[in-house]
């Protein structure tokens, strides 16, 4: 059963929100904010929820590190290079914090949740006063409290396979794409990665909660809605399975669309490709991570599929769903993958033509089991890989959207071109993006576009009135 904090301890971090307001009204200015999350979606709209929290406490926010009061940010483990970064980040500030002492320096998210990163700050970073992990998000305004009234770092880790909070304030980025977090942690444990160690077990929202939070989202004008769990096709609210969820938002009115990530291939079911072939709402999107075309590297991954069910999903999909715009993540030189394995992978890749993918070459996690494994494999070599697979995949793409040339797709405007700045920019129901010419007043609308152009990686086209 999940762990649900309750309703008493969510009022308590009300009242702390409260005492943190009665500082920062005390301050002769209003109070800047900077807050920066690395990494996923999820990670996104937790830095989301953070900042409706320093809202309503009292903050404003800037883009400016010079200038804020309080400055946080809100941590990826997924890659060793987001890790870095933020080192270095961090190291940038300890100049700020002399020219001013009263600044308050956070660091929160999934890097955090690991011990020796956490050891590292406290080490290295004596400037940095609060440091909190995955698991304690809810209780920022009481830390955030601590350090006000006692002046001391905060250093918050508990273990824990994980909480799930309702009610928590949010400040959305947005005012017509709003994130909806589903489902929290994975009980995966794929070898190559690190999130079932730093967002705990697989805990999933109560369905009710769901459906009221995106039925006030669509009241309030938002046009998508943005599904997450890091395995949402093993949501299960009290009963409810993916599918059933998404029927009963698809059955709520209005003009909007949903759009869920991401889909595990060993729990993705004939019966949820369906749902989405019968909805209204429900974007005509699947992005089913294969990682590889090899059925021993599968293996090596703890992926529980082979390419023979993944293979079977994708041509049952394409069937159902005839305008399906297929998506998909590859790890390039996994710790033991020989050319041979990778020569499967560009077989599969041939084969299946995505319309888009996500490529990366293996960055070892310490921490995890692909981490012990033998890499004997250069990164040179690797690097060759991923550029054979890059080439196969830019033509795919090219060829999988010339079959909208001439076509007419329903577009949410979201804002500035991305082929061409005097163009405006969107997505189909696809979730292909089109660039048109729109204006300021199309922003956050539907409109209708006419495809006149096809690139590899985008589709351009003609508003029709
Ligand atoms: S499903 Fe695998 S890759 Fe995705 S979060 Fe869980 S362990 Fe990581």
């Amino acid at each position: 059963m999940p762990q649900f904090v309750s309703d008493e301890e969510v009022k308590e971090q009300g009242f702390f929100m409260k005492r943190v307001c009665a500082v920062t009204h005390m301050f002769d200015h209003v109070p800047l904010a900077y807050t920066h999350s690395y990494g996923c979606q999820q990670n996104v709209s937790d830095g989301e929820k953070i900042n409706g929290m320093l809202y309503r406490m009292g903050y404003d926010f800037t883009d400016d590190p010079e200038k804020a009061d309080f400055i946080l940010y809100n941590t990826c483990a997924v890659r060793e290079n987001a890790e870095n970064r933020v080192f270095g980040n961090l190291g940038a500030l300890k100049h700020l914090k002399n020219r001013n002492p009263n600044l308050i320096i956070a660091v929160c998210g999934c890097m955090v949740q690991q011990q020796h990163i956490a050891d590292r700050i406290k080490k290295t970073f004596p400037f940095v006063d609060l440091v909190f992990g995955t698991h304690v998000l809810h209780k920022f305004p009481e830390h955030l409290y601590s350090i006000f009234a006692e002046g001391k770092r905060v250093y918050s880790l508990p273990e824990s396979e994980g909480v799930i909070c309702e009610g928590i304030p949010v400040k959305r980025d947005s005012k017509f794409k709003a994130s909806v977090p589903i489902m929290y942690g994975c009980n995966n444990f794929c070898t190559y990665c690190i999130v079932p160690y730093v967002r705990g077990r697989e805990r999933s929202r109560n369905p009710e909660e769901i459906i009221s939070e995106v039925s006030g989202l669509i009241e309030k004008g938002y046009k998508e809605i943005l599904l997450l769990g890091q395995n949402v096709n093993s949501y299960d609210g009290n009963g409810v399975d993916f599918k059933e969820l998404l029927k009963k938002l698809d059955n709520l009115e209005g003009e909007f669309k949903i759009s869920f990530m991401t889909s595990h291939p060993k729990d993705c079911s004939f019966e949820l490709i369906d749902t989405i072939a019968e909805s209204r709402h429900i974007s005509w999107h699947l992005h089913l991570p294969v990682q590889s075309g090899s059925n021993r590297i599968l293996k090596l991954m703890n992926r529980h599929y082979d390419i023979e069910h993944y293979l079977s999903l994708v041509e049952y999909a394409r069937k159902r769903i005839p305008e399906l715009q297929l998506t998909t993540d590859i790890i390039v030189g996994f710790p033991g993958e020989t050319y041979e394995d990778f020569c499967e992978t560009l077989e599969l890749m041939k084969k299946v033509k995505y319309d888009s993918a996500f490529t990366f070459i293996y960055s070892k996690r310490e921490g995890t089991k692909a981490a012990e494994m033998d890499d004997p494999i250069s990164e040179e070599e690797k690097g060759k890989w991923f550029r054979e697979l890059l080439e196969v995949q830019g033509k795919s793409g090219e060829e999988a959207y010339k079959k909208y040339e001439g076509k007419v797709l329903r577009v949410l405007c979201e804002g500035k071109g991305r082929t061409d700045e005097s163009l405006y920019t969107g997505k189909s129901r696809q979730n292909i993006i089109v660039d048109f010419n729109g204006d300021e007043q199309h922003i956050g609308k539907f409109v209708d576009v006419k495809i006149t152009k096809v690139l590899n990686w985008a589709l351009v086209g003609e508003i029709i009135q």
